[in-house]
């Protein structure tokens, strides 16, 4: 008893030293209005482990290991707190408070972390953890019990009237634990009755936190059998909607199995949601360094040759120099900042022959953060399905464009795309936003409902003008070299590179050549030269340039502009020269 008593002192002292006090006299303000008299009062304090531990550390130990208890310490601080200073008059027993403990953060310690690729993962402690992720599917946000009355049906029990019976959520437990009819009283063993008028409704959205290295699969660089299992978060009250869908999150939970007959599963109760972004080196290869000083002369050597030495493994170097250029910017100009600000290059290739097009591209992938390939059987945007843990709402999938947030989405030849597919592509390339229509009647709510999501990664799409569509149209002019791409379509990328007329008969004969070189003797250089450079060295060069910050020199500034404005008057004048307006527009 002497224990629980110190530990509820040190607990009043951390709340003072730290402001929790001061907040509750804040918080318990709201409360205060007559007409409204609730069953649960809800706190939300911020707790620091490590300022705890200075305070007490056994208390700090009960808030690491026993979220439960801590949570049941601070509730009875905060109720002798509201009664002492009376902060609320309508609250009667402390079973009406309502806490909940948001930490900061956790010990740096791997005991403190889940590895959401180990397995497996469900016999850990039931305290809190520290995980990093990628948000695969989000639901939408729907109500569940915070907490509620009952009452007793036995009119002679003191349990009849007043707060005695309070139910509040726990993390881990389902609707139906914390409300349910066959309750039965403590003192005469009746049943409970919900007083259903005082029901408090919160907020709650489930999400799906997958291993960042799940991305490595849906990259295709290598065929993979591994499998990834995603964990299921569900969000609360205030963190509803602090997760997009795409991006990467650490987040701090208390895992818990949530039992839902006849199934028990594995959860994740959020506490906490802040970004992340994984550590990247970079570095810059010796290599390059020397190339930089050696070309320091001239604004555009560099470029010129880190793009004339790109790709060996597919092509000879100076062949394809302006589509290898246009995939380097791509790469480096596509990232998703905190201020989810959209930086990102479409990239169309036209050319007769795909097949080396599409390696000089799926390499390219590789060196991206992130490089999606998609695939014909998968979702490009998001696809729906009924949530599994007991809400029956819409859960929305990420396709491979919203896999891509923040790195490049690669369509391949657009050629094998249905028209129906070609155009959800272009509209979604205007407007750079991913829609879903949830029909409300499938989905157990009363309205339909439309989410948008923003699109930020750059596409990669591949067009082979010799196919022919067998449209009637195709003779007009600017249509027909874009083969099966409606002209419409090219015209939200912002870049297109015509690569067929670089396939001479020389040019045709030195890859052709290459290639053969390449598959007897891979990896041997072929070219010898000063200046070679690894993929590695690219992969570090493309990541050191996405980090710096670029300002156009006044001469730079001027020759774009004098482009743009030459490029609107071709544009009005109609005479053949086409310019697509996406174009334009990233000028
Ligand atoms: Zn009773």
């Amino acid at each position: 008893m002497a224990d629980i008593l110190s530990l509820k002192e040190s607990a009043v002292v951390y709340l003072d030293r730290s402001g929790g006090l001061e907040k509750l006299t804040e918080d318990c303000k709201q409360f205060n209005d007559p007409q409204h008299a609730e069953a649960v009062y809800r706190f939300c304090v911020t707790v620091n482990p490590s300022d705890v531990i200075e305070v007490d550390p056994v208390l700090g130990d009960c808030v690491l290991h026993e979220p439960l208890r801590a949570t049941a310490l601070f509730q009875s601080v905060f109720f002798l707190a509201i009664k002492t200073l009376s902060l609320i008059e309508k609250i009667h027993t402390q079973s009406q408070v309502n806490v909940i403990l948001n930490l900061t953060h956790l010990p740096p310690f791997p005991e403190y972390t889940l590895d959401l690729g180990c397995f497996p993962r469900g016999r850990g402690p039931m305290r809190p953890i520290s995980m990093e992720g990628l948000v695969i599917a989000v639901t939408r946000v729907t109500k569940y019990t915070q907490g509620a009355r009952f009452l007793c049906i036995n009119d002679d029990c003191p349990c009849s009237t007043g707060f005695h019976h309070i139910r509040v959520h726990a993390p881990g437990a389902t609707e139906s634990a914390t409300v349910r009819n066959d309750f039965s009283c403590m003192i005469c063993n009746s049943q409970l009755k919900e007083d259903v008028k005082f029901r408090v409704l919160g907020d709650k959205q489930l999400v799906e936190l997958i291993h960042v290295k799940a991305l490595e699969v849906l990259n295709a660089r290598q065929q993979s059998s591994l499998r990834y299992q995603s964990v299921t978060l569900f969000l609360r009250d205030e963190l509803c909607n602090s997760m997009t869908i795409g991006r990467l999150y650490r987040v701090l939970g208390i895992p818990a199995h949530v039992h839902q007959w006849p199934n028990l599963t594995w959860s994740v109760e959020a506490n906490g949601v802040r970004p992340w972004e994984p550590e990247y080196l970079c570095n810059i290869s010796v290599g390059f360094q020397e190339l930089l000083r050696a070309t320091a002369s001239s604004p555009w050597r560099f470029s010129a040759i880190a793009a004339h030495g790109f790709g060996l493994d597919i092509a000879p170097p100076g062949s394809y120099d302006t589509l290898k250029l246009g995939l380097l910017l791509s790469l480096v100009q596509t990232r998703a900042d905190a201020e989810e600000a959209c930086h990102n290059l479409d990239l169309l290739v036209v050319a007769t022959d795909t097949l080396v097009f599409d390696r000089l591209m799926t390499y390219s992938l590789g060196l991206a953060r992130r490089g999606v390939r998609h695939q014909a059987s998968g979702e490009m945007f998001a696809s729906l399905s009924r949530d599994e843990h007991g809400t029956g709402t819409a859960n929305i999938h990420a396709g491979s464009a919203l896999l891509a947030t923040g790195g490049i989405c690669m369509l391949g030849d657009l050629g094998y795309y249905k028209k129906d597919k070609l155009d959800s592509i272009q509209s979604v390339l205007e407007s750079r936003t991913v829609s879903v229509f949830i029909l409300g009647k499938k989905y157990g709510e009363d309205a339909d409902q439309q989410l948008s999501f923003p699109l930020q990664c750059s596409f990669w799409a591949l067009a082979d003008p010799s196919q022919r569509s067998g449209r009637t149209d195709c003779t007009v002019l600017g249509t027909a070299e874009m083969g099966p791409v409606p002209l419409q379509l090219a015209d939200t990328f912002g870049l297109v590179i015509q690569c067929k007329d670089m396939l001479r008969e020389q040019a045709l004969l030195a890859q052709t050549v290459h290639t053969l070189q390449q598959s007897v003797q891979p990896g041997k250089p072929l070219y010898p030269s000063r200046w070679e450079f690894s993929s590695q060295d690219y992969q570090e060069l493309v990541t050191h340039a996405q980090t710096l910050k670029v300002e156009l020199s006044p001469g730079a500034e001027k020759m774009i502009h004098g482009y743009y404005m030459a490029s609107r008057r071709v544009r009005t004048l109609s005479q053949g020269v086409k310019m697509s307006v996406a174009s334009i527009k990233l000028l």
